[in-house]
């Protein structure tokens, strides 16, 4: 039996008709960029968010970016953030002349500690940037305690995590700004590139808008230099018929997990650990084992398809060795890069494949702790 990591014509086979419709809407208009899809989305997730505004921007990435350039975040600056998270975190951080801080995670939830924060504050420091990792926010109450006391601005990088909740509140509106990503392979994904900035504060939001349209306040005016951060509208309404089920596929996602934790019990797999105050979204279903590389083998031998998310903790990345920072210096993060492994999740997963799953990892760690 093969069992994918995703399977997006799975999906798509469930929304086809309307999808086609939806597109052809888009080409029958002939308004490729922008315009009321695009609006009608924004609106969308600015409420699923439980944010005031939102813009529709080009990719998650360049939702950071442009975030990043509206709080006038530049050379000289510094952002503290988590090295167990994808490039564009911290690769945004360096495009805009800041220079991120990293400090450690937490060993359960691979999200970034807040006790570890103010150690590294100094007077260069303007923000913090939390990731909410494989659909868990991070524990947001001590960072924005933290930031209120120092005066950092906080950006949520939720490009993992839309419409999860901490405490009840939504991924993306309790920090300054909150930056989503559309990517095909998110738990609300294009069938190309974007991604969305949202925020409660008004005058942000217009530099936002300004921002993603070479900061051109009208045509030919410019107020700020932005970039062309601009959302296709062939997106928005792909994007569009796949909101409303987003709850339904998270739901699934979570029924999926609690199964595969159910199966775990008592091995020597450890299952993900999401805290009392969090919803996941379960972006990723991600275990920890010893041994891993030889499991991943194991599994791909077996046509399941699995990834390391991530397997070099970013502060160790060669592109930014010029930061200074050396193996050891994150312990938990790196030794979470060892050992972390994410199994197939998607919704429309059925029992047969979910038990091939489970019963394959578990005849491999038989059979190592047998020899
Ligand atoms: C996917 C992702 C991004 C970037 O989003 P893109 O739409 O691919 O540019 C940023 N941060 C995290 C944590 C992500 O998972």
């Amino acid at each position: 039996m093969q069992v994918p990591l995703l399977d997006l014509k799975a999906q798509y086979a469930t929304i086809k008709d309307e999808m086609l419709a939806a597109v052809k809407d888009v080409l029958d208009s002939q308004i490729c960029i922008h315009g009321p899809k695009v609006a009608k989305l924004e609106e969308k997730i600015a409420s699923i968010s439980d944010c005031k505004y939102a813009v529709g921007v080009s990719s998650g990435t360049d939702a950071i970016l442009s975030a990043l350039m509206s709080l006038e975040i530049g050379p000289g600056d510094e952002v503290i953030t988590t090295p167990f998270t994808f490039f564009a975190t911290v690769g945004s951080i360096v495009r805009v002349g800041a220079k991120p801080v990293f400090v450690d995670i937490d060993t359960k939830t691979f999200n970034i500690n807040p006790s570890l924060i103010e150690a590294v504050i100094t007077d260069k420091t303007k923000a913090i940037m939390p990731v909410h990792l494989f659909g868990q926010m991070a524990d947001m109450d001590p960072i924005m305690e933290i930031a209120k006391k120092h005066d950092l601005f906080v950006i949520e990088d939720a490009a993992q995590s839309i419409s999860s909740t901490y405490k009840g509140r939504k991924a993306g509106s309790i920090g300054d700004v909150g930056c989503f990503s559309f990517f095909p392979s998110k738990n609300l994904g294009g069938i190309g590139d974007g991604g969305m900035a949202v925020c409660n504060d008004q005058q942000l939001y217009e530099r936002l808008f300004v921002m993603r349209n070479h900061g051109g306040q009208d045509k030919y005016h410019n107020k700020l230099v932005g970039g062309n951060f601009r959302l296709d509208a062939i997106q928005a309404a792909a994007l569009l018929v796949k909101v409303p089920h987003l709850d339904q596929w998270s739901a699934a996602r979570r029924a999926n997990a609690d199964y595969y934790n159910e199966r775990f019990s008592g091995t020597s797999v450890t299952t993900p650990y999401i805290t009392p105050d969090c919803v996941s979204i379960y972006n990723q279903y991600t275990i920890r084992v010893a041994g891993r590389d030889a499991l991943l083998e194991h599994l791909k031998s077996h046509e399941i398809g699995c990834a390391v998310y991530y397997p070099l903790s970013l502060h160790l990345q060669e592109c930014f060795s010029s930061l200074g920072y050396k193996p050891g210096d994150f312990p938990v993060s790196e030794q979470a890069s060892s050992e972390v492994l994410a199994l197939p999740i998607y919704p429309e997963l059925s029992d047969e494949m979910k038990d091939f799953v489970v019963e394959t990892a578990l005849s491999f760690s038989k059979q190592t702790q047998k020899s």
